[in-house]
C-alpha cells in the first residue's frame, strides 16, 4: 500500500540519500510527490504545484503519458525487453531510426541511443576526435552539457569545477552575449560584437592550430545558463568557420530539442545552419523513460561503416526506451505539439514582459518559443556562485514563496527560468505567471525594493 508522509519522512531520516546539485539533508525541504495530472503535480498532503520548468526542461507533455506511450512500452516489455545492441537489432531501433532520418533537415541521420544527454555528447565527442583525428574540443563558457568525463570538460559552467574540468584538450570561448558584457560592451552594436566574437574564436583557433582541433560544441540556444538565443550572425558564422578549418560543428541540443523553441530543433532558429553532429535526449522520450540520441552527417556515418565508434554503454539502444521515443515523436507530430508551443509563445512573451515589468528585483528577460528566463537584478553578469551554497537570503525567501504558491521548478541563481510542459493551456499558462507574479513579490521585498 502507499506509505504514510510520516513514514516517507521517517524513513528518509533513516535512509538518506544524495541530492545532486543541492544539498542532501532532509531539513532542505523536496515535495514528496503522490502524482501528476497534466502540468500539475501532487505531494503527499495534497497540496498542487504547477511544474514551471518541466522538471529540468525534460516533461514537454506534463505529467499524463499518453496512452500509446505506455502499450507501446508494455509492448516491447513483453515481446523482448532487452537486447544489447551490439548483439541483437530490434525492430523498434529500424523503425525509429527510419523515423528520425525523416524529422532530422539535411543528412543527418540518428546514429546512437545513449540514455542521458551527458552520454549523447560524449559519443558525439568521440565521433568528432575519431573522424578527424583531431584531439581538442572548444566549447563555449556559457555552456552546460552534462557530467560525465568529456561532457563535463566540456561544460563552461562552474558545475564543471567540482572535477571534470581536468580533463586535457577542452578550450572555452565566450559567445557574444552584449547583456552580459560590462566594460564597453553595451556600447557596441550587436553587429559588432558578433564580429568581435568571431574574430576572437578564429584567433584562438589559429593559436590553438586548427589541426588539432576536432570540434565545437554548443548548445544552440544555451539553456541551463538563462535562455541565451545567440544574435544574428554569429551561428552561421560559425559554421564558416568549421568549414574554413575542418572543424566539425556540434550543436547539443539536449534541453531544447524537440520543441522547446518553438522549432523542433533550436538550431532551425537560425537561418541556413546544418551542424555536423546533433546530440539529443530529454524531449526525445518527453522524459517518460531516460533516452537520448546522436545523430552525425552521412560523411561521419561512412566513415564508421568499416570501424566501431569505440564509444558505448551497457544501455545504448535499450528496446523499451525506443518504443517510448518511438511514440512519444509520433505523438507530437501527429497533435502538433510543436506548432501549438509556438503559437502560444506571444502569450508566453507578453506574460514575461509584464512579470519583467511589474516587478524591481528583476533585471532583464529573455524568452523563445515557450523557454524565457529572468534575470534577478543585483546579477552583475560577472560572478557564479556555488550551487552549494545557499546563494542569497533574499533568493532563498523567494524560493520557499514559489513553492508556497503552488510552483515547483528549477532554480539557477540569478537565473529564474520559465519552462512549462509544451502542451499547456492557455489559462494554466497565466495561472502559472500569477503563481510567479506573487513569489516575484517576495523577492522585491527581500531585496529592499
Ligand atoms: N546538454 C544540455 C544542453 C543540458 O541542458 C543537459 C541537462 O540539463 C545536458 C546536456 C545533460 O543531460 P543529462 O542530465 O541527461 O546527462
Amino acid at each position: 500500500g502507499t506509505w504514510s508522509s510520516e513514514k516517507l519522512n521517517q524513513s528518509r531520516k533513516e535512509n538518506p540519500f544524495m541530492m545532486t546539485w543541492v544539498p542532501s539533508s532532509s531539513r532542505h525541504k523536496v515535495p514528496n510527490m503522490t502524482h501528476g495530472e497534466g502540468v500539475y503535480l501532487y505531494d503527499d498532503t495534497g497540496k498542487q504545484y504547477l511544474d514551471w520548468t518541466s522538471q529540468a526542461v525534460c516533461a514537454n507533455l506534463g505529467h499524463d503519458i499518453p496512452e500509446s506511450v505506455v502499450e507501446a512500452a508494455a509492448y516491447q516489455m513483453r515481446q523482448l525487453p532487452f537486447t544489447y545492441g551490439g548483439i541483437g537489432i530490434t525492430e523498434v531501433r529500424t523503425r525509429l531510426n527510419q523515423l528520425m532520418g525523416e524529422i532530422l533537415p539535411g543528412d543527418l541521420r540518428a546514429a546512437v541511443y545513449p540514455s542521458s544527454g551527458a552520454e549523447a555528447n560524449e559519443a558525439g565527442i568521440m565521433m568528432a576526435k575519431r573522424f578527424t583525428g583531431r584531439q581538442k574540443v572548444i566549447s563555449w563558457y556559457r555552456s552546460y552539457h552534462g557530467a560525465t568525463a568529456h561532457a563535463g570538460a566540456a561544460t563552461g559552467d562552474l558545475r564543471r569545477w567540482y572535477g571534470s574540468d581536468s580533463v586535457p584538450g577542452f578550450i572555452k570561448a565566450f559567445n557574444p552575449f552584449p547583456l552580459f558584457f560590462r566594460h564597453g560592451g553595451s556600447q557596441a552594436t550587436e553587429q559588432e560584437q558578433v564580429e568581435t566574437a568571431l574574430l576572437m574564436l578564429e584567433e584562438q583557433i589559429l593559436n590553438e592550430g586548427p589541426d588539432n582541433i576536432a570540434s565545437i560544441v554548443m548548445e544552440s540556444i544555451v539553456g541551463a545558463g538563462g535562455c541565451l538565443v545567440m544574435p544574428d550572425g554569429y551561428m552561421q558564422g560559425i559554421r564558416a568557420l568549421c568549414d574554413k578549418y575542418g572543424i566539425l560543428m556540434h550543436v547539443d541540443e539536449v534541453m531544447v530539442g524537440f520543441g522547446r523553441t518553438g522549432t523542433l530543433f533550436g538550431f532551425q532558429n537560425y537561418e541556413g545552419v546544418m551542424p555536423d553532429i546533433v546530440s539529443c535526449a530529454k524531449g526525445i522520450s518527453s522524459a517518460a523513460i531516460p533516452l537520448s540520441m546522436t545523430a552525425c552527417n552521412s560523411k561521419i556515418m561512412e566513415f564508421f561503416e568499416d570501424k566501431p565508434l569505440g564509444w558505448g554503454s551497457t544501455y545504448q539502444a535499450h528496446p523499451v526506451a525506443m518504443a517510448v521515443a518511438y511514440e512519444n515523436i509520433k505523438y507530437l507530430l501527429q497533435n502538433n505539439v510543436v506548432g501549438r508551443a509556438q503559437n502560444m509563445s506571444p502569450l508566453f512573451e507578453a506574460c514575461m514582459q509584464k512579470v519583467a515589468e511589474d516587478h524591481p528585483s528583476i533585471k532583464q528577460y529573455r524568452c523563445i518559443g515557450l523557454f524565457g528566463c529572468f534575470d534577478v537584478h543585483d546579477f552583475d553578469g560577472q560572478s557564479p556562485k556555488l550551487q552549494h551554497e545557499v546563494a542569497h537570503e533574499a533568493f532563498a525567501k523567494y524560493k520557499e514563496a514559489y513553492l508556497n504558491e503552488g510552483l515547483v521548478g528549477l532554480h539557477r541563481y540569478p537565473h529564474i527560468h520559465c519552462a512549462p510542459p509544451l502542451n499547456i493551456k492557455e489559462e494554466e499558462l497565466i495561472d502559472g505567471f500569477q503563481r510567479l507574479d506573487r513569489a516575484l513579490t517576495v523577492l522585491d521585498e527581500a531585496l529592499g525594493y
